[in-house]
């Protein structure tokens, strides 16, 4: 693990999925979006519904997201629009100010950023919802791996740090897969081994480590496949990686320095 100390601490970047990583499954968001890709599926793709369940869940499985499946099997769809009614609708009033989770991240040295395949305005509302709002370095999100046009929602990064994908997809990138971890690599400029990741899903961290990166299960006690670390929930993050917050002495006042210079501003 020391190999990793670079520049006084051991990790530069801790990467974070948002949606049941940031905020705990049990509030019901999840299952409040399942219900609305499915009637999307049914009221504007016309999908049998006895099939609806089956093929949500089959296409989330084969494609990382139900969306990427529809589109994949050649359903044609505003991406916006979709996203607009998965997500408009949810109730996010569930999801409370987390002053403990904002002042862990707050005290992180590390740069923050959100990886997820969600839309931006659900990213931007779900961490405003959280009041985490100034936590963040940025967002990679759908918009990110997947840009009709060349949005730049990297702006809030340095000024060296922007958006970087040109080539394009024929489908639509999203994680699990290995690509969408590599397309993140290089939007970020991270070193995936001085970066941590965190993710709810299993299939997400295995991914992750195949990209190189280390990696922390969040949601559940128990190790799985590719995860370094495992989580019961994100406050427990100081316990459970002390090394976050190590800074050599000699390093300590640069690292401040440095960080005092930083923007923190969300888009
Ligand atoms: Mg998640």
């Amino acid at each position: 693990m020391d190999t990793h100390r670079i520049g006084g601490v051991k990790y530069e970047c801790l990467l974070f999925d948002m949606d049941d990583t940031l905020y705990s499954l049990s509030l019901g968001i999840n299952l409040a979006c399942r219900k609305n890709i499915q009637e999307y599926m049914l009221e504007h793709l016309h999908i049998e519904e006895s099939e609806v369940p089956k093929m949500c869940l089959d296409l989330y499985l084969e494609h990382g997201t139900t969306m990427a499946g529809l589109k994949a099997l050649g359903y044609e769809f505003d991406n916006d629009e979709f996203h607009a009614y998965v997500h408009g609708r949810l109730p996010y009033e569930k999801l409370k100010p987390d002053s403990v989770l904002r002042n862990l991240l707050l005290s992180m040295p590390q740069r923050k950023i959100i990886f997820t395949n969600a839309d931006h305005t659900h990213a931007v509302e779900v961490i405003n919802r959280l009041g985490l709002e100034d936590c963040f370095k940025g967002i990679i999100c759908f918009e990110t791996l997947n840009p009709l046009k060349h949005i730049n929602y990297m702006d809030e990064l340095d000024d060296t740090h922007v958006l970087t994908l040109t080539e394009s997809y024929p489908q639509i990138l999203c994680k699990p897969s290995v690509e969408a971890f590599e397309a993140a690599i290089r939007i970020a400029n991270m070193d995936p081994k001085k970066t941590i990741f965190f993710d709810d899903s299993v299939r997400n961290v295995a991914s992750g480590k195949v990209a190189g990166f280390h990696t922390v299960i969040v949601g559940r006690s128990d190790l799985v496949p590719g995860a370094d670390h495992a989580l019961n929930s994100i406050h427990n993050i100081r316990e459970a990686l002390p090394e976050i917050w190590e800074v050599d002495e000699g390093n300590q006042q640069q690292m401040i320095q440095s960080l005092a210079v930083e923007a923190t501003v969300l888009a």
